[in-house]
């Protein structure tokens, strides 16, 4: 699957001082309309912080694995967003109180994910879903995804927490071979059709996915 980078610009303050939190670049990313399938659409915003270790690569290597994998259930993901945001040290990890102002300052479309360095929860995940069901007390977290320097085969790893994040179920499968197995692995990346049609159907009822 091929990609274009559409547009960047550049630098908007959202806060002053030292504990400033700041958009650094902005850029559309926009996959070859000749492989999107038919049906409702996602629109990602995908966030990483400046000097944790993510580059823009890496990130769009991910989304375009993304692409392909959720094109089996008919979604399509043809653009998203690359934001590259600078923020003191203490938002590099994921940590509850910390990201939730930082998803607060930054005000992204959702679904997003965010690229950080590490995590300061117990227990410790290298990703983590927030759904709407687990947000109730979080609620700047809800349909989002962390995502740590620590997470093996990212494409598929974001993939599944994202499924997580639209179908707003912490579900696994034992299918062998499905995406949602409780262990990620590369060559697992099968959706079943019910799975498929609770992600559209659930989807589209939490504005997530867009008929267009
Ligand atoms: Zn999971």
């Amino acid at each position: 699957m091929r990609f274009l980078f559409l547009l960047i610009f550049a630098t908007s303050a959202l806060a002053q001082g030292p504990e400033a939190i700041s958009v650094l670049e902005r850029r559309l990313i926009a996959l070859d309309a000749a492989e999107v399938p038919p049906g409702p659409e996602l629109r990602l915003s995908l966030a990483y912080l400046d000097q944790s270790g993510w580059t823009a690569e890496s990130i769009t290597a991910a989304a375009v694995e993304s692409a392909r994998i959720l094109s089996q259930c008919g979604v399509q993901l043809k653009t998203m967003e690359l934001i590259r945001v600078a923020a003191p040290v203490r938002y590099r990890d994921f940590l509850t109180p910390v990201s939730r102002e930082l998803a607060a300052a930054l005000q992204l479309s959702k679904p997003t994910v965010y690229f950080v360095a590490g995590t300061r929860q117990r227990p410790a995940f290298d990703a983590e879903a927030i759904g709407r069901g687990n947000s109730r007390s979080r609620p700047e977290l809800s349909d989002t995804v962390w995502i740590t320097r620590s997470t093996r085969d990212l494409g598929v790893a974001m993939t599944h927490e994202l499924v997580h994040v639209i179908m707003d179920s912490g579900e696994h499968s034992e299918e062998p071979g499905n995406l949602m197995r409780d262990e990620t692995a590369p060559g697992n990346t099968h959706l079943s059709q019910g799975q498929c049609e609770r992600l559209r159907a659930v989807g589209t009822a939490n504005g997530l996915l867009r008929n267009r």
